[in-house]
C-alpha cells in the first residue's frame, strides 16, 4: 500500500450473491462514521438505484482494461462470465489518508487476496446466507438481476460456500436484525469503538 502512515483498519466482507452484504454493509456504514466504503469498478450494467462513483465505478471493458496495464488495481477478478471487478489502489488510499476504516464488499477471491495484503490490520467477514435456496428466493426478491443471471449466482455460490473456513469470522444472516447486531458488535470490537 502507498499509505503508510494511516492507521486505518481495513473490513473485507464477503458472501455469494443475494447472502445479505450490501444490507448489513451499508447498516454499518450508517452506524460507525469512521467507516468508509471502498467503490469498486466493475463492467457490470447499472442496476436502475445504482449510482455511478457510488455503488460502482462503472467501466467499459476497454476502459478496465487500461487500468489493469496502468497497475490500478489492487486486486480484480473476472466474477462472473466477461464481468471484471477491482479494488482501485486510488480509492484505497484516499480513504486511508481521510483516517477511515475501509470497508470492502468483494467476491471470495477478492477479499482472501486484500486480507494477504493487509495481514493483521485486515478483518474478513463471511456472510453465510441460512441455506442456498433461502439464497434464491432473496435473490429472486430482490429482482435486481435476469433469470439467467440469477441461475449464475446460486451456482457460483455452492462454491463460494467452500471458501467460508477460510475467513476471520462467519456471520450467518438468518433474522436480518440479529445479524445487524452481531456485525456491529464484530466491527465495534476489531476497530476498539464503543
Ligand atoms: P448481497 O449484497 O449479498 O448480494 P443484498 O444485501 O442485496 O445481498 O440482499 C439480497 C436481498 O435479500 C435484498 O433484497 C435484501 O433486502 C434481502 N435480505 C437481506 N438480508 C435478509 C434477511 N436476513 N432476511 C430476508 N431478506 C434479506
Ligand atoms: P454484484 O454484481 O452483485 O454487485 O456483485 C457481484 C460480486 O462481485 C459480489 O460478490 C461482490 O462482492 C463482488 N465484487 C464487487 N466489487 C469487487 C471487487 O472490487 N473485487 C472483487 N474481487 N469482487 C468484487
Amino acid at each position: 500500500m502507498t499509505t503508510p502512515n494511516a492507521h486505518g483498519k481495513v473490513l473485507i466482507f464477503s458472501s455469494p450473491s443475494g447472502a445479505g452484504k450490501t444490507t448489513i454493509v451499508h447498516h454499518l456504514l450508517k452506524t460507525f462514521p469512521s467507516l468508509a466504503f471502498s467503490v469498486s469498478a466493475t463492467t457490470r450494467p447499472r442496476r436502475p438505484h445504482e449510482v455511478d462513483g457510488k455503488d460502482y465505478y462503472f467501466l467499459t471493458p476497454e476502459e478496465f482494461r487500461k487500468k489493469i496495464e496502468e497497475g490500478a488495481f489492487v486486486e480484480w477478478e473476472e466474477v462472473y462470465k466477461d464481468t471484471y471487478y477491482g479494488t482501485l489502489r486510488s480509492e484505497v488510499d484516499r480513504l486511508l489518508g481521510q483516517g477511515k476504516h475501509v470497508v470492502f464488499d468483494v467476491d471470495v477471491k477478492g477479499a482472501l487476496n486484500i486480507k494477504k495484503q493487509f495481514g493483521d490490520r485486515a478483518l474478513s467477514i463471511f456472510v453465510m446466507p441460512p441455506s442456498i435456496e433461502e439464497l434464491e428466493k432473496r435473490l429472486r426478491h430482490r429482482s435486481t438481476d435476469p433469470e439467467e443471471s440469477i441461475r449464475e449466482r446460486v451456482a457460483k455460490a455452492r462454491i463460494e460456500m467452500g471458501y467460508a473456513d477460510k475467513f476471520d469470522v462467519i456471520l450467518v444472516n438468518d433474522q436480518l436484525d440479529k445479524a445487524l447486531k452481531e456485525a456491529e458488535e464484530i466491527v465495534r470490537k476489531f476497530i476498539g469503538e464503543r
